[in-house]
């Protein structure tokens, strides 16, 4: 008997697939199935010596984090049949499964694509407010925008799969024809005209044959890792007594919901907190690794909750290597319980306070990049690059945290990000997206913010869906010759 493989789909492919129901698609009960996947694409192929399911989309989004989901949104709306793949459960990425948070500001001026501002208006719609009333910085709440992104995605009819990992791509010529994934059934086919890489470790890319780098040219070292958590049962009006009135740390210009406690020793930026963490290192309570680096946020709609950007773990662990970046995990779990004793001993406001989350997914702030057509550095950021195929634009200073720190732009000064650092020669049909594009390890230290990432991936997105409806390849494409009520971003030169 042939192997059954079941696909969720959308309301929208559930109505396309009614003209074929005779040709024998299953419907069961109220949640639609379809079964055999064979008989929606009436085909399968042959991998690893294995007959495996094939199905077939027009856009093919390879990762769910800020920016994946951005792009597949973008690429439904503009009309493509979109499959969104995401190896985890909830979409978002980092900023969901890394309990990263909140959006950086990018500093620069007008940077809010359409996505990103209707993000903030679902926040709003929803009770979470995330605008603070004095930085640009975007204080969500991971929960709430797991089930932004599920309710886009529902919308628009991109056809999430879940709980399913990429693990290889087959090529012809210069185009990717399939990725193979694993879903929680087995192995399949995901067939697409054009494919998203928005993996953020660029990992269709290189399976794809990319070229690609990793690390900072200068010592090889990725940036550092972070195991992010939240703690929940702080008494976050005693903290802000003690950290803001009676230390007089001004770091944080926010008031109560949104504050934030920080300090970095490499930064030298003087934290007021620097000395209470430097006191764990002298009693032995804490290392200096652990004492290097602690910061926190109260998360708006989690009263008592603070996302913990930290622990930082040592660079000597690799963001690239299985075995070190497992070793990583075990190291940073140790140093995240000791830094929640450490506070909740000696923080006022920590006192009945405890670990309420891990993060599912490691923080990796830097990893592989490709090499696209257009390679950005440095210089883009400090001449503040401007390019006519731009797709956003941001000034988030270079934060390679220890490597380079605090290079800042002047006020209102921004540069741009071309099209052309999202595609390659090699693959005709690939755009990437998010943290892993063309970028020196220099310049991605500043593009890397969620709200850049998430910009890059509304334009891959319509890029995509205009590339398939024009019959152009995605990597001959020019972004300045979409019309331009279709573009998400217009460079104003
Ligand atoms: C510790 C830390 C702190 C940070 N602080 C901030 C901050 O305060 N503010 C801010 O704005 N930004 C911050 N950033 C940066 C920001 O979170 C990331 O750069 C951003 O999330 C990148 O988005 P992305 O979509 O490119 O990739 P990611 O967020 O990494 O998402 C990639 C997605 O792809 C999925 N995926 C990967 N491989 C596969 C596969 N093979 N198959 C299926 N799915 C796959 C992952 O599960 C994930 O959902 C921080 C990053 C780190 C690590």
């Amino acid at each position: 008997m042939e192997r059954s493989f079941s696909i969720p789909i959308s309301r929208r492919d559930l109505l396309k697939l009614a003209g074929v129901t005779a040709a024998g698609v299953v419907l069961s009960g109220s949640t639609p199935h379809v079964d055999a996947a064979e008989k929606i694409s009436g085909e399968s192929i042959k991998y690893a010596n294995k007959k495996i399911p094939v199905v077939n989309y027009d856009v093919c989004i390879c990762g769910g984090g800020p920016s994946g989901t951005a792009a597949a949104v973008n690429a439904a709306r503009n009309g493509a049949n979109t499959i969104l793949i995401e190896r985890g459960i909830a979409l978002g990425g980092l900023g969901v499964l890394g309990c990263v948070y909140p959006f950086m500001d990018t500093h620069a001026p007008d940077s809010d694509t359409p996505y990103l501002t209707e993000l903030k208006n679902r926040l709003r719609a929803k009770g979470i407010e995330p605008f603070d009333g004095v930085t640009q910085q975007t204080w969500h709440n991971p929960e709430i925008l797991a089930e932004i992104h599920d309710e886009m995605c529902e919308e628009a009819g991109v056809n999430v799969f879940y709980q399913t990992v990429v693990v290889d791509s087959l090529t012809a010529g210069d185009k990717i024809t399939a990725v193979i994934v694993q879903t929680i059934e087995g192995l399949a086919a995901v067939k697409a005209k054009i494919f998203i890489d928005a993996t953020g470790d660029a990992y269709l890319a290189r399976s794809a044959g990319v070229d690609y780098e990793r690390g900072y040219e200068k010592t090889g070292n990725n940036q550092p890792l972070s195991f992010r958590f939240e703690m929940g049962g702080v008494d976050t009006e005693k903290l802000y007594n003690y950290v803001a009135i009676e230390l007089q740390e001004d770091w944080c210009k926010s008031k109560l919901p949104y504050f934030e406690i920080a300090e970095a020793m490499h930064r030298k930026q003087r934290y007021k907190l620097e000395a209470f963490m430097a006191r764990g290192v002298d009693s032995g309570e804490l290392t200096q690794d652990e004492a290097e680096y602690m910061q926190a946020y109260t998360i708006i709609g989690k009263n008592g909750v603070m996302s913990m950007n930290c622990p930082e773990i040592p660079v000597k662990f690799s963001a690239t290597d299985p075995v070190s970046y497992s070793k990583a995990v075990t190291f940073g779990r140790k140093m995240m319980r000791n830094i929640a004793r450490y506070l909740i001993k000696h923080l006022p406001g920590f006192e009945n306070a405890f670990i309420s989350r891990e993060a599912v997914m490691l923080g990796a702030r830097e990893s592989w990049r490709i090499k696209g057509k257009y390679y950005m550095v440095e210089d883009d950021y400090h001449n503040q690059s401007r390019f006519p195929d731009a797709v956003c634009r941001t000034a988030w200073f270079i934060d390679a945290h220890g490597e380079k720190v605090s290079e800042k732009l002047p006020a209102g000064g921004f540069y741009e990000i071309p099209y052309r650092a999202l595609i390659t020669d090699k693959i005709s049909n690939l755009i990437v997206s998010g943290r892993c594009i063309s970028a020196s390890f220099i310049l991605q230290a500043s593009m890397r913010i969620q709200p850049t990432c998430i910009s890059i991936g509304e334009a891959a997105g319509i890029a995509a869906a205009f590339a398939i409806q024009n019959g152009i390849n995605a990597n001959d494409l020019d972004w300045a010759k979409i019309p331009a009520h279709k573009r998400s971003y217009i460079s104003k030169g």
